[in-house]
């Protein structure tokens, strides 16, 4: 199967590009399944729930500044560790998404394995919030082939964790009962790479400026919004949501909002316009590396 390109979008309202902001409300989870004895380190574990504690009231408190609606991702395991700030997020009007259980990566995992981490994930959302989320983003972005599938077959709307366009498109697999929005995303419009660091379990041992992560993600915002496609920051709480960070995001927020002709808007809204159009799906496999 020869891969095909996404076909440019039509954005609704005149507008010309779109932008997302989303978090992934990731909290001690994506610690645990790596490293489940660093449940025994407090300070590890006091890094991570920085977020939900503080990050996340700060990051809500942003977007009412600007009355833009948001996506949080939030593995299962969060949301039942953490209820309060899940009630908070939807009573902020924003949309919950699923980001696994206890942040599974997927890479490796079979279809059994990856359907038990969609299915906890759901019950939880719904146990803690009443939430039956339309959107899924894969822990650390690790989509399988099987993936699609499996979030059709419960009836998710969208995938947010490819990388393949600069808009978003429709999605199928073989044997897949319908087609996925996919919303793609990429590295350089995450924190992860420019404030991540953790001793001994993640980072690169650099912590860059709030002024640095602002630069790259404008420039990548206005050429996106030049080009008409659809700019998607993907930021976690536990490290954006601290104060300098917060300030540098909140600057794009504004500036994403005062161009008056991008449409800023939650995740699941942009997939309700995707599949309003009627676009034929791309048919992605696997490619074969033999041949
Ligand atoms: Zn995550």
């Amino acid at each position: 199967m020869v891969p095909q390109p996404a076909q440019p979008v039509v954005w609704p309202q005149g507008k010309r590009a779109a932008a997302c902001f989303s978090f992934d409300v990731d909290a001690e989870s994506a610690v645990l399944h790596e490293h489940p004895r660093a449940a025994q380190r407090m300070s590890v574990m006091s890094h991570q729930s920085y977020g939900p504690l503080v990050g996340v009231p700060r990051l809500l408190r942003i977007l009412a500044r600007h009355d833009v609606r948001a996506t949080f991702f939030v593995p299962g395991w969060t949301a039942r560790r953490y209820p309060d700030t899940v009630r908070a997020i939807v009573d902020g009007g924003h949309e919950i998404a699923h980001h696994g259980y206890l942040h599974e990566p997927l890479a490796g995992v079979d279809a059994k394995a990856e359907a038990d981490y969609l299915d906890r994930g759901l019950e939880a959302l719904d146990a803690v919030a009443g939430v039956r989320p339309v959107g899924y983003r894969a822990p650390m972005w690790e989509l399988t082939y099987n993936s699609p599938r499996l979030l059709a077959e419960r009836g998710f709307l969208y995938d947010s964790s490819l990388m393949d366009a600069d808009v978003p498109y429709e999605l199928s697999v073989p044997g897949s009962p319908s087609p996925l929005v996919e919303i793609p995303i990429q590295w350089a419009l995450d924190d992860w790479e420019q404030y991540c660091y953790l001793p001994g379990i993640s980072g690169s041992g650099l912590i860059e400026s709030p002024r640095k992560a602002l630069e790259i993600w404008s420039l990548e915002f206005e050429a996106v919004r030049q080009e008409g496609g659809c700019f998607v920051l993907t930021t976690h709480p536990f490290l954006t949501g601290r104060p300098s960070r917060a300030a540098a995001l909140e600057e794009l927020i504004a500036r994403a909002v005062g161009t008056g002709d991008t449409w800023v808007t939650s995740l699941s809204e942009v997939a309700r316009h995707i599949r309003s159009l009627g676009l034929q799906p791309r048919v992605l496999t696997p490619p074969d590396p033999t041949r």
